[in-house]
């Protein structure tokens, strides 16, 4: 079921919920895209109508971070937790190499698609990766057609928000693949260019403070994420 954060519908689901969702979606026919709301999603897509439309136009939309959850508790239309799209992601690969699928990773920088490759290889044994492509090209076309050529099952779009979004709901069909996930800045993580918040920091849902001190020229990104809440308390207020 969905809730209405700020505009933006969010699935009330669990992390495995979520991932038996997904595979779900993986055995239907046709092209299927999943989002990670963020807060500083659901604050842009605020003023964004074209993302706001590509956000609620997903199969399925998965809360990443505590910052939604908070806010949808204000709200008060509370969610049962949070999803991080990197463990949804995980999720996935665990049953793409269980069953031998096919992946494509789209984004970040030249080498780190490559590298983050050869290190999912080696963590889901089974996996087939067909292909990747870095995230700074000009035309979109030609990546369409590697990707088409590649004929995965899964696509990884990392492009950042809100471009891997539009790029998903313009493009996906063309791609051939059965679904994209919008993963941001996973890719870096998985080829051990960034690194994540150690576990005992995500659960007590300080990954956004352990990212701030690892990378602080964040602040500047990060300081306005307080904002959603702020919104959360002026709609419930409102009676909204
Ligand atoms: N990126 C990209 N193409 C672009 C802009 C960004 O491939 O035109 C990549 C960037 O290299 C990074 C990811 O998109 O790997 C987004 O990272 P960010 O930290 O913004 O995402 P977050 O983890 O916050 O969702």
């Amino acid at each position: 079921m969905k809730r209405d954060i700020l505009g933006v519908g969010i699935d009330d689901l669990t992390l495995d919920e979520a991932v038996e969702s997904g595979i779900s979606l993986l055995s239907q026919p046709g092209f299927h895209y999943v989002v990670t709301p963020n807060p500083e999603f659901i604050l842009s897509a605020k003023n964004d109508e074209a993302f706001r439309g590509v956000l609620n136009g997903a199969d399925l939309a998965v809360p990443d971070g505590v910052g939604v959850v908070y806010a949808a508790k204000l709200l008060g239309t509370p969610l049962k937790t949070k999803v991080p799209g990197i463990d949804f992601a995980q999720g996935i690969l665990r049953h793409m190499a269980a069953t031998g699928m096919s992946l494509f990773l789209l984004g970040a920088k030249p080498g780190v698609a490559e590298k983050a490759a050869e290190n999912l290889t080696h963590t889901y044994p089974g996996l087939r990766i067909c292909g990747v492509h870095d995230g700074y090209f000009k035309e979109d076309g030609p990546v369409v057609e590697e990707i088409k050529a590649a004929g995965p099952d899964v696509l990884f779009v990392c492009l950042g928000a809100p471009k891997q979004e539009l790029w998903m709901a313009q493009n996906g069909t063309e791609t051939g693949a059965r679904l994209a996930i919008g993963l941001g800045g996973s890719l870096d993580v998985f080829a051990g260019t960034v690194e994540r918040a150690p576990e005992k920091w995500q659960k007590m849902g300080m990954e956004w403070l352990y990212r701030l001190i690892k990378e602080p020229k964040r602040i500047g990104r990060m300081a306005k994420l307080p904002l959603i809440l702020v919104d959360a308390v002026g709609a419930r207020l409102r009676g909204k």
